[in-house]
């Protein structure tokens, strides 16, 4: 069984999908992240949509998403965040497996704005923390996990990437919402990282 996340950039669907793959032992796939972890003949082609703010090829990303789901700790579910992008991506995913309830975590451009400007990761654990709204780190740029500085992504300081990003997202992924609206559980994204942990948890059962 798959579950999805979905919503704009810095809706916080990475963190909650964390938080809620370890309460319910499922595993999660963050798609972003298997990107900027790929290594070789790849790295270039993908960096170079990545950093313009644009898709990789669906042919590309199915590839990495196959071969990632088919490892062991997949055959408990799966939390899928960050995939399906658009219509064709949803339908080439129905085709691996069954597709359960999706989750539209939504918030406005100007907050996934706001947020992205403040958003620092650790390259070791993965956590993403904000400076501009939650959670901070203890120590000012250092990973409260890893004790190592933290970093921010070249397509969350390009204003151009950003807009990018968004723009794709209302074009090509919120069709997906649209076509599969009989599933869609629609959360709150502009509230606390507990408030929506709570609300996502009473509607997963
Ligand atoms: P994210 O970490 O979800 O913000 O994704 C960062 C970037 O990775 C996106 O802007 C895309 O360039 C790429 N990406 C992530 N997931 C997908 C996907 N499902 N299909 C195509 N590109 C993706």
């Amino acid at each position: 069984m798959i579950i999805l996340f979905i919503g704009a950039q810095a809706s916080g669907k990475g963190t909650q999908a964390k938080i809620i793959a370890k309460k319910k032992a499922l595993a999660h796939i963050c798609t972003g992240d298997l990107l900027r972890a790929a290594t070789g003949e790849f790295r270039k082609e993908i960096d170079s949509y990545i950093t313009k703010g644009k898709l990789v090829p669906d042919e590309l990303i199915l590839k990495l998403l196959k071969e990632r789901m088919n490892q062991p700790d997949c055959k408990k579910g799966v939390i899928l965040d960050g995939y399906p992008r658009n219509l064709r991506q949803a339908e080439e995913l129905e085709k691996i497996e069954k597709v359960g309830k999706i989750f539209e975590i939504y918030i406005s451009d100007e907050t996934a704005k706001r947020r992205l400007m403040g958003r620092w990761n650790c390259k070791k654990c993965g956590i993403a923390y904000n400076i501009v709204t939650a959670p901070k780190p203890k120590k000012d740029g250092l990973c409260d996990n890893c004790s190592i500085p933290l970093y921010q992504r070249d397509d969350d300081t390009n204003e151009e990437a950003i807009e990018k990003r968004l723009s794709i997202y209302h074009e090509e992924t919120e069709p997906i919402l649209k076509k599969f609206k009989e599933r869609v559980i629609k959360i709150n994204g502009e509230q606390t990282i507990e408030k929506i942990t709570e609300d996502i948890l009473k509607k997963l059962g």
